[in-house]
């Protein structure tokens, strides 16, 4: 199985209803307009922010490419690949998609625990794009996230995008389409997913139970995941939401409880286990929450943000702790701009020493000092 799925469920990626209603009119830019006349690039860059749904979007055009049947759906007019219409009819390319197991769909990603995609998978991968298909169609390539790929494994993927194998079709995703090589970015159709508009992803989460009776409020979900619908759910499902709140009292307490600064720090740091790359948060067997170094420094940054947002008079909807809107806006009058930028520099800073050998509560303690100094 050329596939490197080797869990035992089968991601949601995977399944022929993937895709996201906001994904509906690029799926017909993208496959409906160019699978009949066969005009599908050889080499596609999606690029868009964090949790607007790239991969499901991917997956699906894979699955689009490989099927045997595609037909027109006759409530949209769109062609689509052969299981949307019948699930217990589908080809016998759909079918192996559904179970993970397509032998002409080969998924790249970084290593379990690993960021970097190793110049060893994609030389692998090369190595598999010049054997025949096994069904006889097409073959698809997906890289994600294309930006974790080193330069020594951009490099050696460059040759096999300059000459493209027929009939192989690659698709990169990233999130950051500036951290890519030029070569790379130029070899590709490159297109741009922006943000799907706020009024139809509130529909979408309220659809997925999401209410603003209970605390996972659709709008606060939104607001603090800067829009993009997968993160705002996701963010309403785990820890996080209290994680974020735990964070934010810690830190008005310096301003608002005249709280030790350095109180403050010890106790940040107690609760932290260091989980630099995603800090996918979760509760330990005695409820108690895990917080990383990472995630005490992101929510600090969004503080800090929206501080500086109302110093210069924005409005609340520019603000991403809506639901703290009341004390920002009264601390924001009692603060220093020049201060909070600053502290905002060595922020930033943090994000990266936090990933190296430093010491956290040194760092913590440091940062929140400099808080209290923003104080007119
Ligand atoms: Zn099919």
């Amino acid at each position: 199985m050329a596939n490197k799925q080797v869990e035992d469920e089968v991601p949601p990626y995977y399944q022929h209803n993937s895709l996201f209603p906001w994904q509906l009119s690029l799926w017909k830019q993208l496959y409906s307009n160019n699978i009949v006349a066969d005009h599908f690039p050889h080499a596609l860059l999606l690029s868009g922010v964090a949790g607007i749904g790239k991969k499901q979007l991917a997956f699906h055009l894979a699955r689009g490419l490989l099927c045997q049947s595609p037909q027109e759906n006759p409530q949209t007019g769109q062609i689509e690949p052969c299981q949307q219409h019948d699930s217990g009819n589908a080809c016998r390319s759909c079918q192996l998609f559904s179970a993970a197991t397509h032998p002409d769909l080969y998924h790249v990603t970084t290593p379990v625990d690993k960021k970097i995609i190793p110049v060893d998978d994609i030389r692998t991968l090369i190595q598999w794009s010049v054997l025949s298909s096994q069904l006889g169609g097409k073959k698809v390539i997906i890289i994600e996230p294309a930006e974790a790929m080193n330069p020594n494994a951009s490099n050696s993927l460059l040759k096999t995008l300059e000459e493209p194998v027929a009939d192989t079709i690659i698709i990169l995703l990233t999130n950051k389409k500036q951290a890519l090589l030029p070569t790379i970015r130029s070899r590709c159709r490159t297109i741009d997913i922006a943000l799907p508009d706020n009024q139809s992803t509130l529909l979408w989460l309220s659809e997925k139970g999401l209410s603003e009776k209970k605390s996972t409020d659709p709008e606060l979900m939104l607001s603090l995941s800067s829009g993009a619908p997968l993160l705002a759910f996701e963010l309403s499902q785990g820890a996080q939401l209290e994680v974020r709140h735990l964070i934010i009292k810690q830190l008005l307490s310096v301003m608002t409880d005249s709280m030790d600064p350095v109180n403050v720090a010890e106790t940040l740091f107690k609760q932290t286990k260091i989980k630099p790359a995603k800090g996918s948060q979760k509760k330990t067997d005695n409820k108690k929450l895990l917080i990383s170094a990472y995630d005490i420094i992101y929510w600090f940054d969004s503080l800090l943000s929206d501080i500086v947002r109302l110093t210069q008079r924005c409005t609340q909807d520019t603000i991403t702790n809506i639901d703290y809107y009341d004390s920002l806006q009264q601390l924001s009058n009692r603060l220093y701009l020049k201060k909070i930028l600053q502290l905002t520099d060595s922020i930033n800073k943090a994000y990266f020493e936090v990933q190296g050998q430093i010491n956290v509560n040194l760092l913590f303690e440091k940062l929140l000092i400099d808080w209290k100094n923003c104080q007119k």
